[in-house]
């Protein structure tokens, strides 16, 4: 979607994915190797103008080496705080921005303190690794405590108390290279075993003082990290407090609606930042709704055949919770786009 966006604009496009099959490859040149392997790094760095990441796994020891002669954004100190749980709670603690109550855990004797300290139910976490709910294990009661550390014991761990927050939101912002802001509109993101499976933007009944408490704590972030390029960050909303669960220092599935629901997109304007140009509005033009294509992908016919549906397929291959694709519908009418998104969901099965 980086690469659909940036031929307008005039880029052009090298990628390195150790997947041959990534979906970019109709698109861009791919180097298909490791993210550790030096020579394909190296080869970015000689080749490229400015390098990008849109996979936050990828080592901050590979980013830093292509940065030490080309441009990396965001830069790879930034990679290194988003692939830890508690680095990254304890930034928007320190910023401010309030987060459910956490504690790190790397012993059993930790993790039974963790729970008598916050409580149950509680969520515990790999400090790294996890996406998408995986490497998470929520804990009800205390007898369920042996099974947790059988299946996450080991690793660094975060346990935090489970939010019983009204829903989930997001924040995409977007700074450039120049110091230049945007911030979009508010998404509401309703998640099923951890996946993202549909966003309402601008999420519906949103008080105003929200959206400028979320893009001043957005603000605070990039600006601590000299962050350049999109940023998400996710939310809790419990009453008229938000909560910080974790950041994408990326583009983020949950601002994929604003390819047809805004005047630029988050990949459009991704670029735009990490180029130096200027950034484009981050506007809404009338209320949208992204819904995932998880797992397996339902009648392409009878999704094309929903009035105004966008629908876009990453190229690959069905299995078991995996994202192959998206959806968007865009209407003036919050109403009937609500009838439009059941009809959709209807198809998901
Ligand atoms: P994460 O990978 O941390 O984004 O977690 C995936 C999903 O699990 C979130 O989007 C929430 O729906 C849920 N979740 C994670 N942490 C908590 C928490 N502390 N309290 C309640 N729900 C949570």
């Amino acid at each position: 979607m980086l690469a659909l966006a940036g031929h307008p604009l005039g880029e052009h496009f090298a990628a390195l994915d150790p997947s041959a099959e990534a979906g970019v490859r109709a698109l861009a040149h791919l180097i298909v190797s490791s993210y550790e392997d030096p020579d394909a790094l190296d080869w970015m760095s000689e080749h490229c103008d400015v390098v990008t990441h849109e996979f936050e796994r990828v080592p901050a020891s590979s980013a830093r080496r292509i940065a030490e002669r080309t441009p990396v954004h965001p830069n790879p100190d930034v990679l290194e705080v988003a692939q830890d749980r508690l680095t990254e709670k304890e930034l928007f603690n320190r910023l401010g921005l309030a987060t459910p109550a956490f504690a790190d855990v790397s012993t059993r004797a930790q993790l039974d303190a963790a729970v008598d300290e916050l409580g149950l139910p509680a969520v515990i976490k790999s400090r790294r690794e996890g996406y998408d709910g995986k490497g998470q294990f929520v804990v009800r009661a205390r007898a369920e405590l042996d099974d947790c550390w059988k299946e996450l014991g080991g690793k660094d761990l975060i346990a935090e108390a489970m939010v019983d927050f009204d829903r989930e939101l997001s924040v995409l912002a977007a700074r450039s290279a120049t110091g230049e802001t945007a911030f979009y509109p508010m998404v509401e993101n309703v998640h099923g075993e951890g996946i993202l499976r549909l966003s309402r933007a601008p999420a519906p009944a949103l008080v105003r003082d929200l959206q400028s408490t979320a893009e001043t704590h957005a603000h605070s972030v990039m600006t601590e990290l000299d962050y350049v390029g999109v940023l998400a960050i996710e939310l809790f909303q419990v009453g008229d407090q938000l909560l910080g669960n974790e950041m994408a220092p990326r583009v983020h599935n949950s601002g994929h609606w604003t390819i047809e629901g805004a005047v630029t997109s988050q990949f459009a304007n991704h670029l735009r930042a990490i180029t130096r140009r200027p950034l484009g509005s981050t506007e809404a033009l009338g209320h949208a709704a992204m819904v995932n294509l998880i797992g397996a992908l339902p009648d392409l016919d009878e999704v094309l055949r929903i009035e105004g549906a966008h629908l876009h397929l990453y190229d690959k291959q069905p299995r078991a919770g995996r994202k192959l694709g998206h959806v968007t519908l865009v209407g003036d009418d919050p109403e009937e786009l609500e009838l439009r998104v059941g009809r959709l969901t209807a198809l998901l099965g």
